[in-house]
């Protein structure tokens, strides 16, 4: 047949562009810093993942040049073969200590984590259980197996359990998946509560806890450490490059589960390992969180100081929790319209709208970051109660 084998590249990608659902890239000119100067502009970074800062922390930029001078620019190899240094082995340790697990493992990312492992942990005759707003790596991660699927409705844990009772006649293994921070609203799941459920039905747990690693819990370890349930999460998977600061996947849990999840995950067997540096900075990242507990303070203290002051505006900042909030304006062209104008006045925060949210429920999103100032909050709400009144939205 006599076609143009390419031609959906462009009708496509046009689509996108002409509904504004393309993502237009903005370019740092610095690093992610609490002032960043983004497409020529400084602004106050509200949106970065950057959570403490950590990203500019000197120990962690010490941690990564260190390595890199002593070990190379790269490593070789995947982990299987000849790409596990000492370094590697050391991070695992010490992550495992932080965690309060018996082991854990580092993948390349988040999203290889959650691609790689979800996979393997079931296979025909199982089941896996989502919460409705899980992570897209979620996702994709459940997409690549065979086994059948139930999805519950947000946090609902009558309908988990309605969903177990269920599945505990009909399948084989159960394994429950839930985001711990969930990354559009920012509230928490119930994890305690979903252990315990597990527990009754014989269910497997994996909390995903890429936006609580760094933020919740004690010194900042994480959902299992914020419910007091270290150890029970059977799969606690998170990663280095939000809070922490740097790159790349985490799972952390029992020994068999370690030496189950690198034997059989081909985005951990088939991919490069990091380079030194990479596991340099993670090694210093968890230094610094357990010996310099003010990052997560600030980023804590800046948090509810910012929502305070949002909410006493007339702001709707949703059911968050954590330092993601989002700001809740209504229609998608109000939402884009704010955010534009906040860039103008020096505030960097993107808006999230349909489908990525309900039609009627755009907003910016907001993230906070422990290295801003009370003046660099001051200086965004008076910002967000200029622009709020002038739009309508207060
Ligand atoms: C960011 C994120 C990931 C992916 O983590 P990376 O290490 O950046 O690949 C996975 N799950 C959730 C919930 C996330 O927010």
């Amino acid at each position: 047949m006599k076609r143009n084998p390419t031609a959906f590249l462009k009708k496509e990608y046009d689509e996108l562009v002409k509904n504004s659902f393309d993502w237009k890239l903005r370019i740092l000119k610095t690093g992610s810093t609490p002032h960043s100067v983004v497409d020529g502009k400084e602004v106050i970074m509200l949106c970065s993942n950057n959570y403490l800062n950590l990203s500019n922390h000197p120990r962690l930029i010490k941690g990564a040049v260190d390595a890199a001078k002593k070990f190379g620019a790269g490593s070789g190899s995947v982990r299987a073969i000849a790409g596990t240094m000492e370094l590697h082995m050391e991070v695992e340790r010490k992550l495992a200590k932080f965690k309060r697990t018996e082991s854990s493992l580092i993948y390349q990312t988040g999203f290889a984590a959650n691609a790689g492992l979800i996979p393997q942990l079931v296979s025909k005759g199982d089941i896996i259980i989502s919460d409705e707003l899980n992570h897209g790596s979620i996702i994709d991660g459940v997409r690549l197996t065979r086994t059948d699927r139930a999805v519950y409705k947000h946090c609902d844990m009558g309908e988990l359990e309605k969903v177990l009772k269920d599945a505990d006649k009909k399948y084989n293994r159960i394994l429950i998946i839930t985001d711990g921070v969930f990354s559009m609203d920012g509230d928490i799941a119930p994890v305690d509560q979903i252990v315990k459920l597990a527990n009754e039905y014989g269910a497997m747990t994996y909390a995903d806890d890429a936006h609580g690693e760094g933020v919740i819990g004690p010194d900042g370890r994480g959902i299992g450490a914020h419910f007091g349930i270290e150890g029970k999460i059977d799969v606690e998977m998170g990663t280095f490059s939000k809070a922490f600061g740097v790159v790349g996947g985490l799972i952390a849990g029992s020994q068999d589960l370690v030496n189950f999840a690198y034997n059989k995950s081909r985005t951990w067997l088939l991919s490069g390992s990091h380079p030194p540096a990479v596991a340099g900075a993670q090694l210093a990242a968890i230094d610094v969180l357990e010996t310099e507990p003010q990052h997560v303070k600030n980023l804590w203290d800046n948090t509810k100081y910012f929502k305070k002051e949002l909410n006493s505006m007339g702001f709707d900042t949703g059911h968050s929790e954590t330092p993601i909030t989002p700001v809740i304006v209504g229609e998608s062209s109000k939402a884009k319209e704010l955010s534009n104008r906040l860039y103008d006045e020096g505030v960097f925060a993107l808006p999230i709208v349909f489908p990525m949210v309900a039609r009627d429920k755009a907003r910016i999103r907001t993230m906070m970051n422990a290295g801003l100032t009370k003046k660099d909050l001051d200086f965004a709400l008076e910002k967000f109660e200029k622009l709020g009144k002038k739009l309508e939205i207060i």
